[in-house]
């Protein structure tokens, strides 16, 4: 009798996965574009919604979509590059491979220098960019994912503008990993990034002084630093005690 190898449930799932990768890097689906929903994919696919379910799952791992929940919920494609280094920081973070003083060491590293290009590339849109992100930081914190959001969007800004895509590549990954950490942990926001620390970084990249703009990031990231390191201390004793 014919034997047949058998055929595993997550073959058909990786076959799913391929397509839906090739659809995304081919640009059919671009960032911010939302995927077929769970049911749609199971029906052009022609396999189960279990299948589906668990290549949207292994897709968000890799950082190829966001899942949302809500009434616009679904999946999302994701900018790639970033995300994906996020991930890959994050998984190294969680298995203990990274440390956040290592993190905290290449911030250190990069961000002023980061600081220093953002100031000689001012233009009008930005200085109005930045003094409005100065502005939102001002406002009450409501959650901490918010309040993340609202205090980095000054060093995404500042990425942006620095005009090199590996520079900016990076900062993007080093934020989304230093969020997802911060998060993990769960801290008083007040506590690690108090408000007003990017006074004199905006101050000096806006006056386009280039020194100036390294200086107040360098003393930021380093402020900054000791509280985040200070966190992460916590939060391994936590989990450690939580393991036993
Ligand atoms: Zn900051």
């Amino acid at each position: 009798m014919q034997r047949f190898k058998p055929v595993r449930q997550s073959r058909v799932s990786e076959a799913v996965i391929e397509q839906l990768k090739d659809s995304i890097l081919t640009g059919y689906f671009k960032p911010g574009d939302k995927l077929p929903s769970e049911r749609e994919l199971s029906e052009q696919f022609q396999v189960s919604r279990v299948v589906v379910r668990e290549a949207l799952r292994k897709l968000e791992h890799a950082g190829f979509i966001v899942t949302r929940q809500g009434a616009t919920g679904g999946a999302y494609v994701t900018e790639l590059t970033f995300e994906y280094l996020v991930s890959a920081f994050l998984d190294l973070f969680l298995a203990d491979k990274i440390s956040i003083p290592e993190l905290y060491q290449v911030r250190l590293l990069i961000e002023p220098e980061v600081a220093r290009l953002a100031a000689s590339n001012i233009t009008p849109e930005f200085a109005q960019q930045l003094k409005e992100a100065l502005e939102i930081e001002d406002l009450p914190v409501t959650t901490l994912p918010i309040d993340i959001d609202r205090k980095q969007r000054i060093h995404l800004i500042i990425a942006e503008m620095c005009g090199n895509h590996v520079f900016e590549a990076l900062m993007r990954s080093l934020l989304g990993l230093t969020k997802k950490v911060v998060e993990a942990v769960n801290p008083d926001p007040d506590y690690v990034h108090p408000k007003g620390m990017h006074r004199a970084v905006v101050e000096a990249v806006v006056a386009g002084n280039s020194e100036a703009a390294a200086e107040a990031m360098k003393k930021h990231t380093i402020d900054f630093g000791e509280n985040f390191i200070k966190m992460e201390k916590t939060y391994r004793e936590r989990n450690s005690v939580l393991s036993f």
